[in-house]
Parts: C-alpha cells; sequence; structure tokens
C-alpha cells in the first residue's frame, strides 16, 4: 500500500451519502481551495470510479487509492503534499505497460502505473481496435453491394450510417478499454495513477504537484501521429489517425497524404463508405518498403475499387479554396493540383519522448526521439526500460506486447528472453490483407545467399475463387541450404491467418519440409502453402 507523507493544511471531507454525480461538480466548486479531500474507504468501494473523472481539478484525481486500505485510516487525494516511493513506476497503459505491470505486482511489488489520457493507449482507443471495427463495417458494405454477383436479388443501393459506424466502433473500443482500466485498478499491490508524467531524477517521476518515485522505472509512452511541417498545412484543417475516431459523417473526397498502411486503411474504409478517395504518396510506388509484385498487387485492387492514387507527390503544399482544401503535388504524370473536402494526414508518427524530461535521467534517445535499448529492453540509465513503439524496436501492438515479455522473462521468471529472438511479422488490413513474415524478396536478394522462392497467384487457390476474392498472391522465401524459411507474404483472402503457418515454422526453426508434407484442411488458403512449397525454385 503506498505510503503519503507530508503536509496537508486544509483537508475536506466527502459526504458518503454523495453520489459521483454529485461529487464531481461539486468537487470542483467546493474543495477547490483545500489540500486534499478525504474520502472514507467505504465509501470510495462504493464509488470505485472516483478517480476516472477527468471532470475533477488535476490535483484530486491523480491518486488511486489501493483496495484493502483500513477502514480507520482516512485517505487523502490531494496534490503537493504527497511523496510516495514504490518498487516501480510503469508510464502508460499501451500494449506492453499493463501485462509488466500485472507480472512485477504478482511477484509481490508494489507498483504504480501512470496514464495520462485514455487507458489502452493507441491500439485500444485510436489504432489497431477501432481501425479493424471500422475495416469490418467496409467490408460489410462492399459485400452488400456486391450481393448481386452471389445471387441476392433485391438489395437497396447502400448507404453508411456513419453515426452507427462510429457507435458500433466506440463500443468495441470501449469494451477493450473499461476492462483494461478494471483489471488495472482490481490489481492487488497495483496503484493506478492519472496524469502526465515526466521525470525529475532517474528514479523520481513528478505527476501535476505529486513526486513519486522507484528503483525500477518502465516507459511505454508510445507515439502519436506525425504531422510534418509542410507548407500551407497551418492553413488548412486536417485530420490525423486519431481526429479520425471523431468523424461520423462522410467526406465527400478524402485527401490522404502517406500511401503506407494507416492512409491505405482508412483510403479503402472510406472509400467503401462511399467517399471519393485520393492517396498522394511522395514515393514511386505504395508501401515502399515492400517488394515491388506487393505494391503494383495493392494499387491494382485499391485502384478497382475507384481510388485515385498519385504517386511521385514529391512537392506538397497545401492552401484553402473556398470550401475545399487543395493539394498542389509535383507528380510525373497529372494535373498539378487536386481539391478536396477533407485531408487526412498519414505520413507516420513519433515517439512520445520529447515531453517526459528524459534529459533529466540521462536516458538516451536516438535522432528522431526513439529511446535507446538493448537486448533486454534496458536503457544506458541503470534501473529505467523502454517498451514498446518509443523504442523503436517495433511499431505494433504484438511487438510492445513482446516487449513487457521479454522484460518481465528477465525480471520475474529468470528466463533470459531476448529481443532479436523476435521475427518481424505484421499484416495490413487492407482487403485482401497482407501477411508478412521475416526477410522481404528485396532483403533476401540484398543478403547474396544462395535462395529458393515459391509463389502462387490466389486466382489458383481455391477457397479464394469460391469466395470471390482472388486478388493478390502468396510468397515464400527460402534458404537453398539450410531450407529454413527466410521470409513469407500472403497477400490474399486471409491472409493475416495463413501467414501464422510459415511463421511458426520460422519460430521453430524447421526446415520447410515439415510443412511442405503437413497436410492441410481443405478448402483453405492455407492448404496451398505446401503445395506452393513442393514448386520452389531458385531466385535469380
Ligand atoms: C491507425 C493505426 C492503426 C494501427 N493498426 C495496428 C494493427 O492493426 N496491428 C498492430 O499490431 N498495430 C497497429 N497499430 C500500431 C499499434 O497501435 C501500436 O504499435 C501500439 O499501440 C503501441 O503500443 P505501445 O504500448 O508502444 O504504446 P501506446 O499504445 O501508444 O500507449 C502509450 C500510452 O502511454 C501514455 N503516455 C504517453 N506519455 C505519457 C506520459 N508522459 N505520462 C503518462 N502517460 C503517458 C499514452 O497516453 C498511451 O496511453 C496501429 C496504429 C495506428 C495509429
Amino acid at each position: 500500500m503506498p505510503h503519503f507523507a507530508g503536509v496537508v493544511r486544509k483537508c475536506a471531507k466527502a459526504r458518503p451519502a454523495l453520489g459521483l454525480g454529485t461529487i464531481a461538480p461539486l468537487a470542483r466548486r467546493v474543495f477547490r481551495g483545500y489540500d486534499c479531500l478525504r474520502i472514507r474507504p467505504i465509501w470510495y468501494f462504493a464509488q470505485t470510479r472516483f478517480t476516472h473523472q477527468t471532470t475533477l481539478p488535476p490535483d484530486l484525481y491523480t491518486v488511486e487509492i489501493p483496495r484493502g486500505t483500513p477502514a480507520a485510516a482516512r485517505i487523502c487525494y490531494g496534490g503537493q503534499s504527497l511523496n510516495t516511493k514504490f518498487d516501480a513506476i510503469v508510464i502508460g497503459t499501451g500494449q506492453a505497460g499493463p501485462f509488466l505491470t500485472s507480472k512485477l505486482a504478482a511477484s509481490g511489488l508494489k507498483v504504480a502505473i501512470i496514464e495520462r489520457n485514455l487507458f489502452g493507449g493507441t491500439c485500444v482507443n485510436t489504432g489497431c481496435i477501432p481501425t479493424k471495427a471500422m475495416v469490418a463495417s467496409a467490408y460489410a458494405a462492399y459485400t452488400v453491394r456486391r450481393s448481386a454477383e452471389f445471387g441476392i436479388a433485391g438489395v437497396p443501393d447502400v448507404r453508411m450510417d456513419m453515426k452507427r459506424v462510429k457507435a458500433r466502433k466506440d463500443a468495441i473500443s470501449a469494451q477493450s478499454r473499461d476492462g483494461l482500466e478494471g483489471w488495472l485498478r482490481g490489481m492487488e499491490n497495483c496503484t493506478v495513477l492519472q496524469g502526465h508524467a515526466r521525470f525529475e531524477s532517474p528514479r523520481e517521476l513528478s505527476i501535476s504537484d505529486q513526486r513519486i518515485s522507484a528503483d525500477r522505472i518502465f516507459i511505454n509512452v508510445g507515439g502519436r501521429a506525425l504531422v510534418p511541417p509542410l507548407p500551407g498545412l497551418d492553413q488548412v484543417p486536417y485530420l490525423t489517425n486519431s481526429t479520425m475516431m471523431d468523424v461520423d459523417y462522410l467526406p465527400p473526397h478524402l485527401l490522404i497524404v502517406g500511401g503506407s498502411y494507416i492512409g491505405l486503411e482508412f483510403g479503402q474504409m472510406f472509400r467503401r463508405f462511399g467517399s471519393k478517395v485520393t492517396i498522394l504518396e511522395k514515393g514511386s510506388r505504395l508501401v515502399q518498403h515492400e517488394d515491388e509484385d506487393v505494391s503494383a498487387a495493392i494499387q491494382d485492387f485499391l485502384q478497382a475499387e475507384g481510388i485515385e492514387i498519385r504517386l511521385n507527390a514529391k512537392c506538397l503544399g497545401f492552401a484553402r479554396r473556398g470550401d475545399r482544401i487543395a493539394a498542389t503535388v509535383e507528380c510525373a504524370d497529372g494535373a498539378p493540383e487536386l481539391a478536396g473536402s477533407h485531408l487526412l494526414l498519414a505520413v507516420g508518427r513519433r515517439p512520445n519522448t520529447d515531453d517526459l524530461g528524459l534529459d533529466k535521467a540521462g536516458v538516451q534517445v536516438d535522432q528522431r526521439g526513439y529511446i535507446q535499448v538493448d537486448d533486454q529492453l534496458r536503457t544506458n540509465v541503470e534501473g529505467i526500460w523502454a517498451l514498446g513503439d518509443c523504442n523503436g524496436k517495433g511499431a505494433f501492438t504484438h511487438t510492445s506486447y513482446n516487449d513487457a515479455e521479454i522484460v518481465a522473462a528477465n525480471l520475474v521468471d529468470n528466463d533470459p528472453r531476448r529481443l532479436s529472438d523476435r521475427i518481424l511479422a505484421y499484416a495490413l488490413y487492407t482487403d485482401p490483407p497482407l501477411g508478412r513474415a521475416g526477410m522481404s524478396e528485396a532483403e533476401v536478394r540484398k543478403t547474396g545467399r544462395p535462395a529458393l522462392i515459391g509463389k502462387r497467384p490466389m486466382t489458383r487457390v481455391g477457397r479464394a475463387v469460391e469466395k470471390s476474392e482472388t486478388y493478390g498472391f502468396m510468397k515464400v522465401l527460402v534458404d537453398a541450404e539450410t531450407r529454413a524459411v527466410l521470409g513469407a507474404a500472403i497477400l490474399g483472402t486471409g491472409g493475416d491467418e495463413v501467414i501464422h503457418s510459415l511463421l511458426d515454422v520460422m519460430y521453430a526453426k524447421a526446415p520447410y519440409t515439415v510443412i511442405q508434407r503437413a497436410v492441410h484442411i481443405h478448402p483453405t488458403v492455407s492448404e496451398l502453402v505446401p503445395t506452393m512449397l513442393g514448386e520452389l525454385k531458385p531466385l535469380e
């Protein structure tokens, strides 16, 4: 249990009879002049969500009261008077923080976890979960539009109810967020604090006016949308992946800057919702770090749905044209200026490390602000670790979670797991999706090693044909000498799932022949993976 120390000059008492709805606005008015607010634990148990009331002034909601606090002891919420020592502090409730907290707390350590915004971080609130919920709405709309093709007659024109799309997405996010918050708040040995954490020294953090300290501090602060200094951007309204979450209307014409994962997912979904969509990409192809055949196939199916793609948009600038937003582009072909109703910036992410006081702790970052870590996620400062997107070693939910597994294994389970054991794997959630594992063909070529390649178009995958979803292909690369699978790309229906059969063989360090001889279920996309592996050719 945290020990609250310090001087409390003036303290108010909350009446147990007051309900939550009463106490929040009341607290703002009535308790402003007090250093803290005393609440009897029995009242607290009945009102466990009190500390989540963001309507309260910060000095009244930043401290969590642990369960099991003796009823005799009056609890104090408050600002300057608090000075708390923990065994460990976790900053951020993204994908690494909560799991790590649970492991540390279960081992008996007294842990504080701090969140400045919404529980669950990017994935839960503005990333994977809400976008995949919206992708599902877009897929449903697309399928209904194709209903005649599947023999369904009499389906009227599809019109989106964007408020309903948003409400469904919000409910799915909220379920995840609330579940996480409830889990953390009910966790033994865990204290939840709300506010912006900043280092004051290598062992001490400030949150508003509070100071807390620990000998072990774990940074899981994630990242946010990068807003590049493009000419004219300050003259026009723009959206990011976060503000897109508030969109409950159909933008007539959505201009998207950035032809990579975030831009393509939003682009396809809004096209399917009914918007006109133009994607502006400064490179010569979409998703540039994928192989050229992957980029070309994605461009094909997006254009087939009516998405306009402007590549080589090297000289982007923006201006207002009445109620429209004009984008100037220096393209190899086509008109030099485009106008749309809305603008989405999807040009990458930056780590939330610029407002963390890392200099006061002496923690090193690279040129782009990513915290530098070793193979066990330790920073250069003893007792400080960095996990998830903020360390630049991964940009995905599963990589952040895996960071927490590695740190917990090393600290709690005496199991020396390492970052370098991780195999790169991710998906792009266009329809069809791209599942990726290990090296691309271009990367294998660069190594110069003798390799084998197998490739099969989705038009030759029975399950894809039956579903009338034949865009894409699957591709695998194998070391010609060791027979190890080096990498794979499954761009096609179910590609985000099918990739795991190859990924697991890679983790097992088994030769490709193991999966080539496996008997897969018919009819599935996966059943063609052994077939593809039986048709390998030298990579020339
Ligand atoms: C549109 C979009 C779609 C995505 N889709 C996918 C996908 O399909 N699959 C996938 O694997 N990944 C996806 N990602 C990436 C994924 O969301 C992130 O990689 C993942 O959420 C990173 O988790 P994290 O734990 O590193 O940080 P985050 O989830 O960003 O959490 C960091 C937390 O720290 C808090 N915080 C920051 N600074 C402070 C501070 N100073 N004090 C207190 N709290 C602080 C933040 O409020 C936040 O809650 C997507 C991202 C976006 C933007």
